[in-house]
């Protein structure tokens, strides 16, 4: 796009043209009339524009206006139908659309779309926590993990362990690839988040193997095996640690002289106390293993009183409290600005667009956690989509500002679309009705 309000390879166009080169290099099968290229680009049109249904695509596809649309934006040569689409994508191996991550990450570093993103010492923070986003008791894949009731009765379920790049001050979010927590394959046995959290971990390090990482996660985190992997890769961490799972750790800092206590007030009334101690041991069992403790009240004016505690890697002292506090709360935007915005924000994430009888349920949420990048990455890089976006009042009401269109009209490009967004144009409907 060649306008002066993008940096050209994170514009709209420069991310799906990148979309369109990945997943055209994915090996198709011979014989199929319709590219799998086009069917991957049609699932990211799906998420990109919002679609409720895919059948609601496919019959949208069925106008002429809106398939000329898709071709001149998306690069769609044929969209398939909501059937063949399902078809196609339950038999791609999923792990054929991460490239997809890795690419428009590179292009958002390549644009300098993540200046001002690192946190602390040029390191980012990594919040990676658990959803799911598919249960029933009727459907259900070889894939699906299950969970046995008492009555007899089995409910069949996806989840995924996600991990996105956050900033305590910023609002957008950069999903690195999700890792699916199912049952593997030939297995009886669900997958579980530890598993699902190794092989995401080792993956970011392969994919990244330079990025200086802050990984934030829970309290299910803070334990022997994983904060070994975590040093193991080289990754830095703030991690949750609870009284309750760790009393051997509250008991050795409460016994420590070299514990410190420090509090301060901020002028809006807030009061901020901390104890801390460096170099404590993990617990009895790990002894060997040392960790960085901190522990936080904060005081709010109404007399409410939150506490939290952490253990890291990072050395504490006096002045890095408040910035380790808030990268640590920082964890919550994956579900905050992440999970919640899949779900109740119009990409539908709970919403059942197809469960397959293989991959397809895994391959539609990648694509929708592609197309929410794609989301993310301009809002935080294009001038022009943030100014649609504000003049759409509402991003609920950008979205189908945006799909009413495909149908209206033919548009040349996404500059146009976003243009007429921000000053509509007047048209007026005339027929000879003599
Ligand atoms: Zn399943």
């Amino acid at each position: 796009m060649s306008t002066p309000f993008c940096r050209k390879h994170l514009s709209i166009e420069g991310l799906l043209k990148e979309a369109h080169q990945v997943f055209r290099r994915i090996p198709d099968a011979p014989g199929n009339d319709i590219a799998l290229v086009d069917h991957l680009m049609s699932g990211l049109a799906i998420f990109g524009l919002k679609y409720p249904s895919l059948l609601q695509f496919d019959q949208d596809c069925r106008e002429e206006t809106t398939r000329a649309n898709l071709k001149a934006l998306y690069g769609i040569e044929q969209a398939p139908s909501d059937t063949r689409l399902r078809e196609r994508l339950d038999e791609l191996d999923p792990s054929q659309v991460r490239p997809l991550y890795q690419a428009l990450f590179a292009q958002l570093q390549r644009g300098k779309g993540l200046e001002g993103f690192a946190y602390l010492d040029g390191h980012y923070l990594l919040s990676v926590d658990g959803t799911g986003y598919f249960s029933s008791k009727q459907v259900h894949c070889p894939y699906c993990a299950e969970k046995h009731h008492r009555d007899g009765t089995i409910t069949y379920y996806h989840q995924m362990l996600g991990a996105v790049l956050v900033h305590p001050d910023c609002r957008e979010v950069f999903p690195l690839a999700p890792e699916p927590i199912l049952k593997p394959d030939g297995s009886n046995k669900n997958d579980c988040e530890r598993n699902a959290a190794k092989r995401l971990l080792s993956d970011v390090r392969r994919e990244h193997p330079h990025l200086k990482l802050i990984v934030v996660e829970d309290g299910l985190a803070s334990n022997g095996p994983h904060i070994r992997h975590l040093q193991a890769l080289d990754l830095r961490f703030i991690l949750g640690a609870k009284p309750s799972d760790h009393t051997f750790l509250f008991e050795w800092v409460a016994a420590t002289e070299q514990t410190r206590e420090v509090s301060f007030s901020n002028e809006d009334g807030y009061r901020h106390r901390f104890r801390y101690l460096n170099h404590a041991p993990l617990n009895d069992t790990h002894f060997d293993l040392e960790v960085n403790f901190f522990e936080y009240w904060e005081y709010a004016p109404d007399g409410g009183v939150q506490h939290f505690s952490w253990v890291t890697d990072l050395l504490i002292d006096d002045t890095n409290l408040m910035t380790l506090m808030r990268g640590a709360r920082a964890r919550w935007k994956i579900e905050n600005e992440t999970f919640n915005t899949l779900k109740n924000q119009g990409y539908h994430f709970e919403h059942n667009f197809g469960h397959g009888h293989q991959h397809l349920s895994t391959v539609l949420m990648h694509l929708m956690m592609l197309a929410f990048l794609i989301d993310q990455i301009q809002q935080r890089c294009c001038r022009l989509f943030q100014a649609a976006v504000t003049a759409a009042k509402s991003k609920t009401r950008f979205w189908r500002k945006l799909r009413n269109r495909f149908d209206l009209c033919l548009i040349p490009n996404w500059e146009v679309l976003y243009q007429s967004i921000i000053d509509p144009p007047q048209i007026a409907l005339g027929y000879n009705t003599s």
